[in-house]
């Protein structure tokens, strides 16, 4: 069986992680000594995600990026590296299902850079990135697949699909191109062309849409092996019900703002009605 981790850098980490799909072998597995080389962490405590509890602890043997044996392995080899990971554990991998890291960018590359090592650090190896411009995200994958940043593996939507007038204005002036209109069959297939040849795994659509539209355009992501996450927004009149939503394809709803006015405070749900008219502002968070 094979198994795949971030890196053995990444794996020297008060946390230690490693893909999900993590099946403990029964038989006897080789000795670490007779294995040849690799990266040994010793007297780690793994997660066993069928029984859902941790190990006594076991032995890990890394070889490139993958698990070459986990067990009771024994010393390590001549030449290999090992680690006394005592009083650390091994988990599958975390997934964070909901960034949008185009943001950091704004902060500079060391923002970026620094943040999206922490997330590794902190055992997040994988993310869904929901809404970005399109060349930013699919470069920030690019630079973490390559190996060329720390960060975990980013499966992105790239801009978030609406049609005019963009609710959002006031994030699209702050990261141009992080929402983008389109109104017509031609632009959808556009678009999808453009997210499948740039790495995109998911396409967002959010805020209003043209029923009929957007049915072809659930249609046209489905032809593509796009899955389709939904931002269905405030504005209920003229918006796509979630339920209908669903049923029609769409795989994920994010967000999940249009029960807001209802279940709000009254100053907060005037103030998050108002910020998504058209050319309103962002809610103050607060702190
Ligand atoms: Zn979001």
């Amino acid at each position: 069986m094979r198994f795949s981790v971030p890196t053995p850098r990444q794996l020297g980490l008060a946390v230690l992680t490693c893909c999900i799909g993590i099946r403990l072998a029964a038989q006897q597995p080789p000795q670490a000594s007779h294995i040849g080389r690799g990266l040994l962490l010793q007297h780690v405590q793994v997660f066993d995600p069928t029984s859902g509890r941790f190990t006594d602890t076991l032995d890990i043997l890394i070889r490139g990026e993958r698990i070459a044996a986990v067990g009771k392995l024994g010393p390590p080899g001549r030449g290999m590296a090992h680690l006394d990971a005592g009083g650390k554990y091994a988990l599958p991998g975390l997934w964070d299902s909901h960034v949008h890291f185009s943001f950091l960018t704004l902060g500079g590359d060391t923002t970026v850079t620094t943040t999206l090592a922490a997330f590794v650090r902190h055992g997040v190896t994988s993310v869904r990135d929901v809404g970005g411009p399109l060349d930013t995200i699919a470069g920030l994958s690019r630079r973490v697949a390559r190996g060329t940043i720390l960060g975990p593996r980013i499966y992105f939507a790239g801009p978030l699909l609406t049609r005019a007038p963009i609710l959002i204005a006031d994030q699209n002036n702050l990261l141009p191109g992080i929402a983008t209109v389109v109104e017509t069959p031609a632009a959808v297939d556009s678009m999808l062309d453009r997210l499948v040849a740039r790495g995109a795994t998911m396409t967002k659509a959010i805020d209003h849409w043209d029923p009929a539209l957007f049915r072809y355009y659930l249609r046209a992501a489905r032809a593509r092996w796009l899955r389709v996450v939904w931002d269905a927004g405030l504005p209920i009149v003229n918006s796509i019900p979630i339920d209908t939503a669903l049923a029609r394809g769409v795989t994920s709803i994010e967000h999940a703002k249009a029960c807001g006015p209802a279940c709000c405070a009254t100053t907060s749900r005037a103030n998050t009605t108002r910020s998504w008219r058209p050319g309103g502002t962002m809610p103050r968070m607060r702190r």
